[in-house]
């Protein structure tokens, strides 16, 4: 298999001999499609580590996902898939963009939650797509886009489940998925603070890159915290299953 590189915004992928990916993470954090840029010294080991270990909490309740393993501290092995260019945005509560496309207020519920998808393409600012977009520009065929929003749902509830077990509000998040080369469909990418938007149930504290978007305080300390909070949720779940 011929070695690729692909060098994105937050992770650099390299292809493995074995077939397999090496996703390294940076300390880079960027926003509004790359037009604010900056580098938090530890971001990538924390979000590797947070990523690794949502991953594997969503393999367990049977979700099939890209994960493999750990690397090193901040690189993590994966199924090496050909990613779909279809953003898959879980809202629970009104934030970011939906706010501004609909006037609904910053953090109203959204009863039952959504389900958006987003054209994967920097160049086009990913634009909001639907699913006649999607069969226009044959991203994905009806059956997978039915399956991709479905499991899309399904891993974001099983999620916010976990988080609010330590407090934590999961306002939102996006997953992108990808097929392996057995033709697999497989949750892919990273799942962490920097594609989800987390809020502290009790004081409203945001534990996610909109410290960083919006310069709402100190981008590490509010993913450590997020870190500190998940790990006592899987540990209570532990609890729990025992
Ligand atoms: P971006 O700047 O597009 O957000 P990132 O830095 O987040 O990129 O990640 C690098 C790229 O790696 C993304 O385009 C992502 O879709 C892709 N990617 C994620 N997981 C895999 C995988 N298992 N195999 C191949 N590519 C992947
Ligand atoms: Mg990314």
């Amino acid at each position: 298999m011929k070695r690729a590189t692909y060098e994105g915004k937050a992770k650099r992928v390299v292809s493995q001999p074995d077939g397999s990916a090496h996703i390294y993470y940076k300390d880079d954090a960027t926003a509004f499609n790359g037009v604010r840029h900056a580098e938090f010294e530890g971001k990538g080991t924390l979000n590797s580590q947070i990523t690794e270990r949502l991953f594997e909490y969503l393999a367990g309740r049977g979700i099939p996902t890209h994960h493999l393993g750990r690397v090193d501290e901040r690189t993590l092995a994966a199924k090496w898939v050909d990613i779909i260019p279809i953003e898959a945005v879980v809202r629970y509560k009104v934030a970011g963009s939906l706010g501004k496309r609909t006037g609904l207020d910053h953090l109203a519920v959204c009863d039952p939650p959504i389900v958006e998808m987003y054209y994967k393409r920097d160049d086009l600012g990913d634009p909001l797509i639907n699913d006649d977009h999607v069969r226009l520009l044959g991203l994905a065929t009806p059956d997978e886009v039915e399956w991709i929003r479905s499991t899309a749902r399904g891993a974001a509830d099983a999620l916010r489940d976990l988080f609010f077990r330590s407090g934590i509000d999961l306002v939102d998040l996006k997953f992108e998925f990808g097929r392996t080369v057995d033709g697999e469909l497989v949750l892919a990418d990273e799942v962490s603070p920097d594609t989800c938007r987390f809020r502290d149930l009790a004081t409203g504290e945001i534990l996610d890159k909109d410290l960083f978007r919006f310069d709402e305080g100190d981008l590490l300390a509010g993913y450590r915290k997020l870190l500190a909070h998940l790990d006592r949720a899987l540990a209570n779940g532990a609890d729990v299953q025992s």
